[in-house]
């Protein structure tokens, strides 16, 4: 046995919890590159890896530390690091990052605010600070598309500093003076940020670091600050018990041929198996069951093709699985989901209650209903109007619904006859009844966008009252 197997030991005898992979999402403004950033460090992975070390999973992509390392070149040595890689979310934006809620905060440990460089902050970057700010979630900003800087010279593998620090005196003083904006930017929204080389502690400081999702430039060096973030300030946090029963949030239910309603789930604490009895979020309560078959997605399986998923028997924290069981009809995405094992099934069931719970909205007797798609979005939805000023008769998750065109329509002002819908659909049956009702519907799948057509709504109306 050589020394380091001994020490091995010796760590393992100390200390009983094993780390888990951090969880990082992708948020930021429409068109500013997070699904090109996301593509590029999937695919880099998958070329990178050697065969088999990216394991397919649901809703989430894994890259081992080995793989984070290959993709960094010099700048992530893996012999610096314990934590086992980075675990990737694949759905970007704000949207499903406030779906994805763990006991009351966000699923995701860390977040990449992507800012294209040439357009700066727009609506959407705000509305993804806020987001942040309210869930103390640590992020790095990626100064995305430096390669369409009048001047900027690409220099592929070379770490963007370098780059930089050449090319920052002459030819590409757009550059400079874009990610100083950014920096400013930060700075209004109060967050203290620099250019990540010049960041000494990043959890009092935000790194910006210049990209391009397209050349890759600056992508080892966000891979960098990310395992380095982790590494240092998180540690703690992805202490897990993997013998413990499972602990994971729902990320989409979802109707799959040949095994009925399903879930798709990231799993952030303990291990869920075959036969594993759980408890879901359910729309009316939660919901107790048994895991059929636990499912990850077959290596380039053809969409048409009848098998599409390997059964699998366990699956332990982080990782994203699809979770096949009976009664999942009303299975909520974005709510909790745990595995009872040898726990009392009471108390479990009483924590997913009490998590449910936790998505309190503050209602009023006159005010507007709200249906939104899960609860971390009712629950988004129900900050950004707290903060409009906008009072909530009623706030639930589905579609919309005859009962609650009936709700609004008791409305006394007309300003709240009103349903805000957010990623919803509109029943068949409710349909009619908006038509001959005097509700008005509000539907868009942008919070902020949704907020000012309604505020929109009630200035004309005030105008014309005048
Ligand atoms: P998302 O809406 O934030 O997911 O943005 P996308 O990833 O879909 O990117 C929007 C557009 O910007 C696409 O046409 C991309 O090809 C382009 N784009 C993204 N990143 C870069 C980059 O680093 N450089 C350049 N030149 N274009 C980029």
């Amino acid at each position: 046995m050589s020394d380091t197997d001994s020490d091995a030991d010796a760590n393992s005898a100390t200390e009983p919890n094993t780390l888990r992979t951090p969880i990082v999402a992708v948020l930021g403004h429409v068109d500013h590159g997070k699904t090109t950033l996301l593509d590029k460090i999937r695919g880099s992975a998958v070329s990178e890896g050697e065969a088999g070390a990216i394991t397919q999973h649901i809703g989430a992509t894994a890259v081992p530390l080995e793989t984070v390392s290959e993709m960094a070149g010099s700048l992530v040595d893996p012999d610096d690091f314990d934590l086992p890689g980075l675990l990737f979310i694949d759905t970007p934006g704000h949207h499903s990052f406030t779906t994805l809620r763990s006991r009351g905060g966000a699923l995701a440990d860390i977040a990449i605010v992507v800012v294209d460089v040439n357009d700066g902050f727009q609506p959407q970057t705000i509305e993804a600070l806020d987001i942040l700010r309210r869930t103390g979630t640590p992020f790095v900003v990626a100064a995305n598309k430096i390669d369409t800087t009048p001047g900027w010279n690409p220099q592929e593998g070379s770490p963007i500093q370098k780059t930089y620090d050449a090319q920052s005196q002459n030819a590409s003083q757009r550059l400079d003076s874009n990610l100083y904006e950014i920096i400013g930017n930060l700075s209004d929204e109060g967050f203290s940020a620099d250019l990540y080389w010049r960041v000494q502690n990043f959890q009092k400081n935000v790194g910006v670091v210049p990209i391009s999702a397209i050349t890759s430039e600056g992508i080892p060096d966000l891979l960098a600050v990310l395992m380095g973030l982790s590494q240092r300030y998180m540690k703690e946090q992805m202490e897990i018990d993997v013998s413990g029963p499972g602990a994971g949030t729902v990320l989409e239910v979802k109707d799959e041929r040949g095994f009925g309603t399903t879930l798709d789930v990231v799993l952030y604490d303990g291990t869920v198996s075959e036969d594993d009895t759980i408890v879901v979020g359910g729309m009316d309560g939660p919901i107790v069951t048994d895991v059929r078959a636990l499912l990850q997605p077959r290596p380039n399986a053809e969409i048409r093709t009848e098998k599409r998923f390997d059964k699998v028997e366990s699956v332990t924290a982080a990782s994203g699985i699809k979770i096949a069981a009976p009664d999942l009809e009303l299975a909520m995405a974005g709510a909790p989901i745990r595995v009872v094992r040898d726990r009392n099934l009471d108390e479990v069931i009483a924590e997913v209650e009490a998590e449910l719970a936790e998505i309190e909205v503050d209602t009023e007797e006159e005010g507007v209903v709200v249906k939104a798609d899960t609860l971390g979005s009712l629950e988004a939805m129900a900050n950004a109007l707290k903060e409009a000023e906008v009072p909530v008769l009623r706030a639930e998750v589905g579609d919309i619904a005859p009962r609650d065109v009936a709700v609004a329509s008791t409305a006394r002002e007309d300003e709240n006859k009103v349903i805000l819908g957010f990623n919803v659909d509109v029943l068949p049956n409710a349909k009619e009844e908006l038509e001959q009702s005097d509700v008005r519907l509000f539907d868009d799948d942008v919070i902020y966008q949704l907020i000012e057509e309604y505020e929109e709504f009630v200035e004309e109306r005030k105008r014309a009252q005048q």
